[in-house]
């Protein structure tokens, strides 16, 4: 295991009708923080990724877990919707390997059709804009879904981009976990629609950009992740072809991490299979998911 996700918060102002973030969990208090970082900090683990939720909503929180990390010689990304970044670029720049934001359309409107609020284009816009944005690794994900699936709407950001300081665009297949059940009918791929994806996101890897382009599908995000949540529970999210469910393995504040992550191990493999028995898909040869088991 390399690296972990910690969705250190379940709030977010935004509404984004695909979110897969925790519901509503209560965030651990600062004892039980420090024990989870103790863990994290004393384990072989090499990066962390700190999503929500939107994790700057407790911004104090938020750098004193990135800080703590980061002292320790862990890389840390950020996941965020990018509502703050700009009143913490420094900070950012200073302690965060990676910095995640998010574009689903390459205009207000179409950025807007799977459930982002108004502004929060023009938000990303800037801080792509910002000088002082140009030192940091950006990553721009994606989540594409029936509502944002065309070629104009990517190959329109991928124009954008090709304009800005982005190193990574990742391009994510939606997955029915958590709010995005609800809104699955609307919003989830068929197989032809995620053959359509395959076909224009390798038209846009054809040509030359100055990011590297990654297509994250179901099949490939099943099992693959290990995620602490807000209250210091530890899941393992798995895609049985119908819906992902978040199977519990145990909780950071009474196991080892070592523990955990042979739990994890065991689960993963156990159920990996499933998958492709119920959703029978080839994936065209799109597999630069780095593996994080
Ligand atoms: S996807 Fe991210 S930005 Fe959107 S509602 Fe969920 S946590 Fe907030």
């Amino acid at each position: 295991m390399q690296m972990l996700d910690w969705r250190i918060c379940s709030s977010c102002k935004d509404s984004c009708r695909y979110c897969f973030a925790s519901e509503k969990l209560p965030a651990v208090g600062l004892d039980q923080e420090r024990i989870i970082l103790d863990k994290i900090k004393n384990s072989n683990i090499e990066a962390v990724n700190i999503t929500g939720g939107e994790p700057l909503i407790d911004a104090e929180r938020c750098f004193r877990i990135i800080d703590s990390l980061h002292h320790s010689g862990k890389s840390v990304y950020l996941s965020t919707n990018g509502y703050q970044v700009l009143e913490y670029l420094t900070h950012i720049r200073e302690t965060v390997s990676l910095l995640g934001l998010p574009l689903d359309g390459p205009d207000e409107e179409s950025n807007m059709a799977c459930g982002r609020n108004r502004g929060s284009f023009g938000q990303v816009l800037q801080i792509l804009e910002s000088h002082a944005a140009k030192d940091i690794p950006i990553k721009i994900g994606t989540v594409v879904t029936k509502k944002n699936l065309s070629c104009r709407n990517l190959e329109g950001l991928a124009e954008l981009m090709d304009h800005h300081p982005v190193n990574i665009w990742r391009i994510y297949e939606m997955l029915p976990e958590n709010r995005a059940i609800q809104n699955r009918a609307d919003l989830e791929l068929a197989p032809k629609d995620l053959e359509e994806l395959i076909h224009i996101v390798r038209r846009i890897s054809e040509k030359k950009h100055r990011w590297h382009v990654e297509l994250v599908t179901r099949r490939m995000r099943n099992a693959n992740y290990m995620i602490i949540r807000p209250n210091g529970t530890v899941i393992i999210p798995i895609d049985d072809g119908n819906q992902v469910d978040e199977v519990l393995l145990g909780s950071l504040l009474d196991m080892s991490l070592p523990e955990l992550i042979e739990k994890w191990n065991k689960v993963a493999r156990e159920r990996n299979d499933i998958f492709y028995s119920k959703r029978r898909l080839s994936d065209l040869g799109f597999n630069t998911l780095e593996v994080k088991g």
